[in-house]
């Protein structure tokens, strides 16, 4: 599946936003969103006013990227979305949150998706004590996440949790550091949900 594997900070100062994309180097000075506050290229600091059309666009690459999720998936998702009961927009967000690679990330087991990603990939968590190396695993309420027993020694991973101990997790997880598990005590609403997303936007890019 094609990824974007371009300067990942582009994004964020694309999207004039921080979309949290590089771990700890985000929540430091130099973050390139307080460096550089315009779009990156030879056009960035010029013209600033948007169609209602590009609006729509920005919120849903904002989403996508935040999430790291590619174009194809994202649709699909919302297509779930709209199917489901309730507003569209919270659905598809809700869908996002309960990927297992934003979990990973939420909890601090990871500095970042991508990181949290990867870390899924090369098998490191178990879901209800069965392994699970696919990042885009949707977690239902109950579910628990743990870190299998063969990774719970590895370096990395006792350093990138250790990193990330003080950055507050959600009220819709339980996560025990000391087991190295996470419990999804429900999928969030929408007001615990901490995303720069536009979901309207996203729900009338799609309905164009
Ligand atoms: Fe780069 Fe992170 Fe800042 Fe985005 S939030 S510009 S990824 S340092």
């Amino acid at each position: 599946m094609a990824r974007y594997t371009g300067a990942v900070c582009r994004l964020c100062r694309r999207e004039g936003k921080k979309l949290f994309l590089k771990g700890e180097r985000c929540y430091s000075d130099k973050c390139s969103v307080g460096i550089r506050a315009y779009a990156p290229g030879q056009h960035g600091q010029g013209r600033k006013k948007s169609s209602e059309y590009g609006l729509q666009l920005r919120a849903k690459q904002t989403a996508r990227r935040f999430y790291g999720v590619q174009e194809n998936q994202f649709h699909h998702y919302f297509e779930i979305a709209e199917r489901k009961t309730g507003i569209t927009g919270d659905n598809l967000l809700k869908i996002l949150e309960s990927r297992l690679d934003n979990v990973v990330y939420r909890v601090g087991f990871a500095s970042s998706r991508a990181e949290a990603r990867q870390l899924v990939g090369h098998g490191h968590f178990e879901v209800n004590g069965h392994r699970v190396d696919i990042a885009s695993y949707l977690l239902k309420a109950g579910d628990v996440i743990t870190v299998c027993e063969k990774a719970r020694g590895l370096d990395k991973i006792k350093a990138v949790v250790e990193a990330n101990s003080a950055r507050p997790v959600p009220t819709w997880i339980d996560v025990n550091r000391d087991e190295l598990s996470a419990k999804i005590i429900s999928l969030p609403n929408r007001d615990q949900i901490d995303a720069p997303v536009e979901e309207q936007l996203i729900v009338e890019f799609y309905s164009r």
